[in-house]
């Protein structure tokens, strides 16, 4: 079984906010043209183009971030439509005035799972009394867990629009994800792309907290950043510190028509191949996981 733990859900109202942070007579239908990718049509329409994507590469089930603050109930709706194929994610911006009654509406009435944060986007530091207070929120719901953006962040959508990306690399730090974690300890936390840069950091993260998990999404670039790694290497590294039950599959996945990035996973079974990881283990990396954290019942 597979599950995707890292598509995004690239709604209507996603494009919109860029739009607007575009300015001029910008909209989403507009974007889209230029980016030459499919306009999203209603939440409904994208999830049930998401389901069919899904079956077509015999996916069970994938997680689906609102990726811009605000944008929770197109997710929503893609999780009333399809709720046995979907988790729901949320990108927080701790800063503004409503974020934990937005994110106690989210992970409550709306049914999202996870809690996503880019301090560095966000210009919040993990540190900062205003994540503590949504972290609390989070850690206050049965079920739910926070995903926290460390390392390098390069947002492709937005620098193909030129949209301006100030974001703050220094505020994205395993360790502080640590600190979290163990004021936290029930309450699962997942950094994706292995850390994005920061490796060592999140593999020290993990390594002092149980609760921390590591995504293996997107095609983990940032290895360029140190001579001569391999992601094989980082598998193997991330195997022997995190152990195969805090390592979720993820792809990145967001637009149409590219659709689910296929040649991800692929490329990652047979790394996981090539390391020998036992079909167990394998398992639990690109589903059983996922099963686990996100568990249909509760
Ligand atoms: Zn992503």
């Amino acid at each position: 079984m597979i599950n995707d733990a890292h598509c995004h859900f690239f709604s209507a109202a996603f494009f919109g906010a860029l739009a607007r942070q575009r300015g001029g007579d910008a909209d989403s239908e507009s974007l889209c043209r230029e980016l030459q990718w499919d306009t999203p049509g209603t939440p409904e329409a994208l999830a049930d183009r998401w389901v069919r994507e899904l079956d077509a590469h015999g996916v069970a089930r994938s997680a689906l971030i609102a990726s811009v603050p605000g944008d929770e109930a197109s997710v929503a709706a893609a999780l009333a439509r399809h709720p046995s194929r979907f988790v729901g994610l949320f990108m927080l911006d701790p800063s503004a005035s409503d974020a934990p009654e937005r994110a106690r509406r989210a992970l409550t009435d709306l049914g999202l799972r996870v809690m996503c944060l880019f301090p560095a986007m966000h210009h919040v530091a993990l540190q900062d009394e205003r994540t503590q207070r949504v972290v609390e929120t989070a850690a206050a719901v049965p079920g739910a867990a926070v995903f926290v953006h460390c390392g390098v962040l390069s947002i492709a959508v937005r620098r193909r629009l030129h949209l301006p990306s100030r974001f703050d690399p220094r505020l994205g730090d395993p360790l502080a994800v640590s600190r979290l974690a163990l004021a936290f300890p029930h309450l699962p936390f997942i950094i994706p792309h292995f850390g994005a840069g920061l490796f060592r950091e999140a593999l020290m993260a993990a390594d002092a907290c149980a609760n921390v998990h590591l995504d293996t999404s997107s095609s983990n670039s940032w290895i360029r950043y140190t001579p001569g790694l391999t992601l094989d290497a980082v598998f193997e590294a991330a195997l022997a510190v995190a152990g195969p039950s805090r390592l979720l599959f993820g792809t990145d996945s967001s637009f149409f028509p590219r659709g689910w990035q296929r040649a991800i996973y692929d490329e990652q079974r047979a790394i996981v191949e090539r390391l020998e990881v036992s079909a167990a283990d394998a398992a639990l990396i690109f589903g059983g996981n996922f099963e686990r954290l996100f568990s249909r019942s509760t």
